[in-house]
């Protein structure tokens, strides 16, 4: 299956991990895949370490995924620290153990994600150049990133509103958004996009947040701005983890049925390679059931 043919046939339903490096690492993961594989997803992604740290991982783990599972893998790749030539061997990579689906970001510079980015200096200098190599190299379906708070390195709104639709010009058949949390931000970028005459779906992603830590580590991830009421109510209840997680849960919840209601083309649920949270907001939300 492509995405692009899965989203031109109704909703897609998907879930995101990352490539583990330790052995106990790859027992989570697989136990987190064969959870989500019994609800059917319309695909599942793995990402590329940030620095291209793990981009044999990558390929490892879509192939084994293609391999051994009923899922549909998606491999992230990003254009960190390789070459053209380095670029085009990744691609043959996926190729031959047969991943068709690719999410293609720029990547962040490793270390400091929001210091100096420097392209290789054989390599391109934005999605969508990378996403034209792809698109070059073969039939590969493509995602790229959307921001709905605005790409952090972005000066102004209809700049980076531009640059997302060149790409999407560039050869994306899909897009799928950073982290947010508030439903507004991502009808704002979609009413935006849409004005520009494009019409490439976009996907919401959906990070669960469900305990104090990684409500504390948010700010670390990305630019998105957590509702200080759900902050509060979690502060409230610090010392009882179950009652956070309730609040979390109820709240990403709401949040997913609120962008149900205003007619997304589909949910793109963070993992962090534990599927539990994820897999009892698709509960709440009655997705089971579609398996
Ligand atoms: P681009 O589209 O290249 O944009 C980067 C910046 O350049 C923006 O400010 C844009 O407005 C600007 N720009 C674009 N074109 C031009 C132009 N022609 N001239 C001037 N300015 C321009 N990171 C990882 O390391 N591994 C992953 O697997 C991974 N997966 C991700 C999945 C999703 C769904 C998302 C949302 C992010 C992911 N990231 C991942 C993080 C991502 O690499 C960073 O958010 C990165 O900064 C995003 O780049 P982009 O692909 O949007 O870049």
């Amino acid at each position: 299956h492509t995405v692009r043919d899965l989203l031109a046939s109704g909703r897609s339903y998907s879930f995101e991990f990352w490539a583990p490096k330790t052995e106990k690492g790859e027992r989570n993961l697989w136990n987190a895949l064969r959870r989500v594989e019994a609800v059917a997803p319309s695909f599942v992604s793995v990402t590329y370490g940030a620095g291209g740290s793990t981009r044999g991982g990558t390929v490892r783990a879509t192939e084994q995924i293609a391999a051994d599972t009923t899922l549909t893998p998606v491999a992230h790749l990003t254009a960190v620290d390789h070459s053209v030539a380095e670029l085009r061997n990744v691609i043959g990579q996926f190729a031959d153990v047969g991943i068709r689906n690719m999410l293609v970001v720029r990547g962040d510079p490793p270390g400091d994600p929001m210091g100096e980015w420097v392209a290789h200096p054989e390599g391109v200098h934005y999605a969508a150049d990378l996403v034209r190599l792809v698109k070059e190299s073969g039939d590969f379906c493509v995602g790229v990133a959307a921001f709905p708070e605005m790409h952090p390195r972005s000066t102004d709104w209809d700049t980076d509103i531009r640059h997302f639709v060149d790409k999407c010009r560039a050869g994306a058949d899909y897009a799928i958004t950073q982290m947010f949390f508030d439903p507004e931000n991502y009808l704002r970028l979609r009413d935006s996009v849409e004005k520009a005459g494009c019409d490439t779906p976009i996907l919401p992603e959906v990070m669960p947040v469900v305990g104090i830590k990684q409500l504390d580590r948010l700010p670390q991830l990305s630019n998105a701005v957590f509702p200080d009421t759900v902050k509060e109510r979690m502060l409230a209840v610090k010392d009882d983890p179950a009652a956070v997680r309730s609040i979390g849960i109820e709240f990403a919840t709401e949040f997913c049925a609120r962008l149900l209601s205003e007619g997304v083309p589909g949910l793109h649920f963070i993992t962090l390679n534990n599927s539990t949270a994820t897999l009892e907001i698709y509960e709440n939300l009655g997705l089971h059931q579609r398996a």
